[in-house]
């Protein structure tokens, strides 16, 4: 595991670098979309669980993240997931 970066390796074979900052940025519960995008926020995870189905984050401020696989893909900002040419 990176310590600025979470790699997932997808079933497909693709494979994932999400930067912390960034998953936590995206962020979708309640109190970080209410606090809106200039919120000061730790990015620093304390414990990720690699779920069936998701990955959880559990940050240094005790702040949970699920990100279903689905929606963690759907954040790939690599070449191929962008169309980036
Ligand atoms: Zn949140
Ligand atoms: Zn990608």
């Amino acid at each position: 595991m990176g310590r600025y970066a979470l790699g997932v390796d997808w079933e497909d074979g693709h494979g994932s670098i999400f930067p912390f900052e960034h998953l936590r940025r995206a962020c979708r519960c309640e109190a970080c979309t209410s606090a809106g995008p200039a919120a000061a926020v730790e990015t620093r995870p304390r414990e990720i669980a690699r779920l069936p189905d998701a990955v959880k984050i559990t940050w240094v401020d005790g702040h949970e993240t699920l990100h279903p696989h689905p929606a963690l893909r759907a954040l790939c900002g690599c070449a191929s997931c962008t169309g980036g040419h």
